[in-house]
């Protein structure tokens, strides 16, 4: 099997699709217009099941089931040991269920089953025992030790908490959203991708189950500018937290601004640069490039879509780096051979295509791929532009696909400047095995995270996010608990002092 030739069937069970309908206030319910959209299959281009549409009206439901939980409710007000011993039950129970977790995400979005199994849904376990851990080491600080007033911070949840999440990591991005939120006390509605609805909804279910109480967490399936426009211009959402399009995240904070000034974080759009330097271990850097732009198919944001090779060893790495690429499995996501399964649905299938045929016009040299794989499904090929130019728009772009920009550059510092040479900041890797290299190009890159000798290298403990247009906020660490709280300072007089 290669590259070219994509295999069919397996032996793994599809699961029939049990949650359909919007998770609001501890119930699934039918959307208030009965209206329901289709998911589709990107192995099959079928339909998987049709979904309720949530729109403004179901938003606004779901944000006073929030708001009631959240003013009156147990939740916020249970002592935060109760609230994560709750999670961790929640947790288990995920555990429970890792298998039918990772079909849903494989059908509903293409990814690898294996991996999903493997990475993807015991990561939900683990980043919601990680914030379970974390929710009774929340505290304040006592300020002012004067004579005259005592004060201190209270750090209390943020309120009522709106979601918004992409389709490319559907349960990476629930948890990473979602646990921080429910250890900080907050209650909340999520809006999963339109194209990804499943797997958000089986976790609601589990949530129920696992004793999270009504109208804590509520999930709206639905599309972005009616179900998603109305949480982010809501009156009574106290904060979205939204991952997606730098495009969109704008629009997201114009709406936040109008309505209620409520604060966002926003995890946007990349290019991130991966620089190979001279005594790079040619081998293991060409692996760490390919991995870089073609895990989970180029759709993830911290792809390394533009690679700079220096020259002395320049040569070497594309011949073995196209090597590489050409032996790369693109597959059902089902099958354990697979390398890279089908893109997430027709609109990024064509507009992936559509960036490649740009980069033909533009004069980069296509060195391997290009083209759809088979006739069904949304497959592509892994795909290596080099002679590129920085103005390229393939080099200016998210592309979010397996097409990479391949580059030669000369000195540190032009290495340095390339990489800098974009309107994100969302990530970066630097391979070298010299340390001032290493130290000096890590500080002078304006990114998120930097990886040095490897990429993709992500922990609950390790925060998250962008420099520039690739947002702000940052998901994972404690870093990420901070955005679900706020600090009240209370201050009082002391009276009567023996002093
Ligand atoms: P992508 O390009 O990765 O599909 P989007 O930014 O379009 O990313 O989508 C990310 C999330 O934002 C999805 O849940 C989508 O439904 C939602 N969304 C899209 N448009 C809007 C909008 N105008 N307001 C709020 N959310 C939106």
């Amino acid at each position: 099997l290669t590259n070219g030739h994509h295999h069919h069937a397996s032996s793994i069970n599809i699961p029939s699709i049990k949650f359909t309908k919007l998770f609001i206030n501890g119930q699934f319910v039918d959307s208030l217009s009965g209206k329901e959209f289709e998911t589709i299959d990107p192995r099959t281009e079928e339909v998987i099941a049709k979904i309720s549409e949530g729109r403004k009206e179901d938003i606004d439901v779901a944000v006073k089931a929030a708001r009631l939980a959240f003013d009156n409710g147990p939740w916020p007000r249970m002592p935060a040991t109760e609230r994560a011993k709750i999670m961790m039950k929640w947790a288990d129970i995920i555990e429970q269920n890792i298998e039918e977790l990772a079909a849903l995400d494989t059908i509903d979005a293409g990814k690898l089953y294996n991996w999903c199994k493997v990475v993807d849904i015991p990561g939900v376990a683990s980043t919601i025992r990680y914030y379970a851990g974390a929710a009774d080491k929340i505290h304040g600080e006592v300020l002012k030790p004067s004579r005259e007033l005592h004060a201190y911070t209270l750090m209390e949840p943020i309120g009522v908490v709106g979601h918004i999440i992409p389709w490319n990591f559907p349960s990476t991005m629930f948890a990473a959203k979602v646990a921080p939120a429910l250890a900080a006390g907050c209650t909340m509605i999520l809006k999963p991708a339109e194209q990804t609805p499943l797997s958000a909804l089986f976790y609601a279910h589990l949530a129920k189950q696992a004793g999270i109480p009504d109208g804590v967490l509520n999930v709206v399936p639905g599309f972005g500018p009616t179900a998603g426009a109305a949480i982010s211009s809501h009156m009574d959402i106290d904060k979205v937290s939204f991952t997606g399009s730098t495009d969109v995240g704008r629009e997201v904070m114009q709406a936040a601004a109008r309505s209620n000034l409520k604060p966002v974080s926003l995890e946007l759009g990349g290019k991130s640069p991966l620089v190979i330097f001279d005594d790079a271990d040619v081998d293991k850097a060409a692996e760490l490039a390919l991995l870089g732009i073609l895990f989970n198919k180029g759709e993830i944001c911290v792809a390394s879509s533009r690679v700079f090779v220096q020259e002395g060893i320049y040569d070497e790495f594309e011949k073995k780096l196209v090597e590489k690429a050409k032996s790369w499995l693109v597959g059902d996501p089902f099958d354990p051979k697979s390398q890279q399964g089908p893109q997430v649905d027709k609109k990024q299938f064509e507009k992936i295509l559509s960036y490649i045929e740009h980069g033909k016009r533009e004069g980069a040299t296509l060195l391997t791929g290009g083209k759809r794989v088979g006739n069904k499904g949304y497959y592509i090929e892994p795909t290596i532009f080099s002679n590129v130019k920085e103005d390229m728009l393939i080099v200016q772009d998210e592309i979010f696909g397996p097409v990479m920009s391949l580059k030669k550059f000369k000195t540190i510092e032009e290495g340095i400047e390339s990489a800098n040479n974009t309107k994100y900041g969302l990530a970066a890797g630097i391979v070298t095995k010299n340390l001032d290299i290493a130290n000096t190009v890590s500080r002078s890159i304006r990114a998120g995270i930097v990886w040095i000798n490897c990429y993709f290298a992500f922990g609950n403990d390790i925060p998250y996010g962008g420099y520039k247009m690739s947002g702000f906020g940052r998901d994972f660490g404690l870093e990420a608990l901070h955005m679900y709280l706020q600090v009240k300072s209370v201050v009082t007089p002391i009276y009567n002092s023996p002093w």
